[in-house]
């Protein structure tokens, strides 16, 4: 088994290493560090959860390293590093990510994301930061208001890159690639290979070498699955009542619809148990508010959309609840790779309702395994309901959510039906 320091990298990087508690890199740090070292070009089909941040950071930190800079000048920080991420949350982990590995390193780093005051940034940027991480709308905005210069950009990271052309961000993508310099080294991350990947792939990367995991947590390993069979007006009920009898402390529960999401965490507050929704329509304080009252324990449950969730980085989510089953088979994967992850063990349970039954089968079909019913005393469904479409409101929210699922944010406007499981990266044999 390869180990960190077999990765050549250096002392400082490992020490910060150390510090996390990590033991052995994961397979995809174990595969991409030393191809990022040599400088190639690579094409990674890796999803959050599989410890993909490091894989990059801590290589792209190890090539910056002898050219880092103790000099308070910001002549001597330009930006070495352009690392795109799809929404401001993963832009914020990515950055924490490259602070915490950087550590023990002189190099800067800052992010650039819409939905807050740009001023603040505009200082950050005038400081210099070798390290940039940011989302494509306001990147623009800066290179608008010339507060940035990517001209001495030496590396391109594409962070998630479907979920970024799902979001409708390929001409901002291609525009900030037209600013960069020609001569550079492209990383491309995403969880899936549609065809759209594959072209943008084609036309950014040169000679790449790929590397492919699955998630550590596929559905198979480590994450306990359930579903428990209920009627669609006791779904709410039947959730208070596990989370109180299993008295269980941090929850991330999925919604199809923001609505849904809002109006769940605020019946779940009047059962007595704190929780807040986190999704498109709140505001970026508001967010991070959220998510750090989930994280130091001052809420329970926290309430999310799929959109909302890619890329919250919580370390080793005990529970997962499905409070209603996604429309695509994919979106439960994300779902349950939240818990379990980097191999402690997790549990995710799925509240699945008579109009829900087509949308299990699909997804036991990609799991390519039945997921184990589990009936809770008291909740039994009634046999006589019969099934309503799901798109036509009410279905799963317990009489709520209205309509299909709403389109993705951030132009586009195309639904999230994209990306197709059969695009999945198939795991890698190790
Ligand atoms: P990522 O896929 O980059 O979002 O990382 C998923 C989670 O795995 C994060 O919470 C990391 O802190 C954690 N992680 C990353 N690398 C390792 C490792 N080598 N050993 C244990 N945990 C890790």
């Amino acid at each position: 088994m390869t180990k960190f320091t077999d990765l050549g990298l250096a002392e400082e990087l490992l020490r910060a290493v150390r510090e996390k508690g990590y033991e052995v890199p994961t397979p995809v740090q174990a595969d991409a560090i030393p191809i990022v070292l040599s400088g190639r070009d690579l094409l990674a089909g890796a999803q959050t959860g599989t410890g993909k941040t490091a894989g990059f950071v801590l290589p792209i930190l190890q090539i910056l390293m002898p050219q880092a800079s103790t000099s308070a000048s910001p002549a001597r920080h330009p930006v070495r590093c352009l690392i795109l991420t799809p929404t401001r949350e993963l832009c914020m982990q990515v950055e924490e990510s490259v602070r915490m590995y950087g550590k023990y390193v002189p190099i800067r780093s800052t992010t650039v994301f819409g939905g807050v005051n740009i001023n603040p940034q505009i200082k950050e940027l005038r400081r210099g930061v070798e390290m940039l991480v940011a989302t494509p709308g306001r990147l623009l905005d800066h290179v608008g208001q010339k507060t940035v210069d990517l001209s001495t950009v030496e590396i391109l990271v594409l962070d998630e890159a479907d979920r970024m052309l799902d979001m409708g961000f390929i001409n901002d993508i291609r525009k900030i690639i037209s600013l960069l310099p020609k001569k550079r080294q492209n990383l491309l991350f995403s969880a899936t290979y549609t065809d759209e990947i594959r072209k943008l792939a084609g036309t950014i990367l040169t000679d790449p070498a790929f590397v492919q995991v699955a998630a550590r947590n596929t559905a198979a390993e480590l994450v306990r699955q359930v579903v428990h069979p209920v009627d669609r007006e006791r779904k709410r009920e039947l959730l208070s009542h596990i989370i109180k009898a299993k008295n269980l402390d941090q929850v991330l529960v999925f919604t199809r619809t923001k609505h849904g999401a809002s109006r769940l965490a605020q019946q779940l507050d009047r059962d007595g148990i704190d929780s807040a929704a986190i999704h498109g329509d709140k505001s970026q304080p508001q967010r991070i508010k959220a998510l750090q009252d989930f994280k130091d324990g001052a809420i329970r449950v926290l309430v999310a959309t799929d959109i909302a969730a890619r890329g919250l980085d919580i370390d080793s989510l005990p529970h997962v609840v499905n409070y209603e089953l996604p429309h695509v088979p994919e979106d439960y994967v994300h779902r349950i790779g939240r818990t379990g992850r980097a191999g402690s063990e997790g549990e995710a349970l799925s509240l699945v309702c008579v109009d829900e039954h087509k949308l299990l089968k699909e997804i036991e079909k990609v799991l390519r395994r039945p997921i184990e019913k589990e009936l809770v005393h008291g909740f039994a469904p009634d046999p006589n309901i019969a099934p309503e479409p799901i798109t036509q409101g009410r279905s799963g929210a317990g009489g709520g959510s209205r309509g299909p699922r709403s389109p993705r944010p951030g132009g586009g406007g195309r639904p999230a039906q994209k990306g197709h499981p059969h695009n999945r990266p198939s795991q890698r044999g190790k």
